[in-house]
């Protein structure tokens, strides 16, 4: 049986970097689930679907034709035949996102893929990164992770990545979404049997270390 380690946290928390560094040092795979709903959101802007129109959005999920790889040395994300690792982080697909995310069919819809690819893991443990990961997902994983940070470090690490954007705009657009997303999860406050992990006063590896600790 593959080992699930789940991990939940807000935009910017370091979530993705640090769950794929920690699954690169356990020899395990990385399911990065937030793709997904980037992935979706830039096919139905592909096909000219309005993202507000939850059932535009519904209608378009049957041709929505998903790939993403476990290894955390390379995972590429895949929309037919269509390589949109890169398109997938733009700052017009993150604006879209939330609204996709809000329709319950389409949560629904991605949670079942999730799950099809936590099963067909063939390590021996698979780390899965999202909002909705410890209490959705996977809320029997026998490691589950809140990663915060006090909100000034997230924006202020979130825009270092995203050199070229003012700080002004990337925080507000991060405060944004994170402000719609906890809407509908609650990916702020640990459930029951979650561990916390804060890594505001951590640099990258001490927080690498925590997660690994759990
Ligand atoms: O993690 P990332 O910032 O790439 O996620 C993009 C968006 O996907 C989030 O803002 C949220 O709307 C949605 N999401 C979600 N549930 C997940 C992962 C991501 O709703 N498990």
């Amino acid at each position: 049986e593959t080992i699930v380690v789940a991990v939940d946290g807000p935009a910017g928390s370091g979530k993705s970097s640090v769950s794929k560094a920690a699954a690169r040092r356990l020899g395990w795979a990385y399911l990065d689930t937030g793709a997904a709903y980037r992935a979706l959101s830039w096919y139905v802007v592909e096909r000219q679907v309005d993202p507000t129109d939850a059932a535009a959005v519904i209608d378009a999920l049957p041709d929505f034709d998903y790939r993403i790889g476990t290894d955390p040395a390379t995972s590429h994300v895949y929309v037919g035949d269509t390589d949109v690792t890169e398109a997938i982080r733009t700052p017009e697909v993150t604006a879209v996102v939330s609204a996709i995310a809000r329709v319950p069919e389409v949560r629904a819809f991605l949670t079942g893929l999730f799950r099809g690819i936590i099963r067909k893991t063939d390590r021996d443990g698979i780390v899965v990164e999202g909002r909705d990961i410890t209490t959705v997902v996977c809320p029997d994983a026998p490691v589950r992770i809140l990663l915060t940070a006090d909100e000034a470090v997230r924006m202020a690490r979130r825009s270092a990545e995203l050199a070229g954007h003012s700080a002004a705009h990337v925080g507000e657009a991060l405060r944004r979404r994170d402000e719609a997303d906890a809407r509908v999860v609650d990916f702020m406050n640990a459930a029951d049997g979650v561990t916390t992990v804060d890594s505001t006063d951590l640099d990258f590896d001490q927080t690498v270390d925590a997660v690994i600790q759990v």
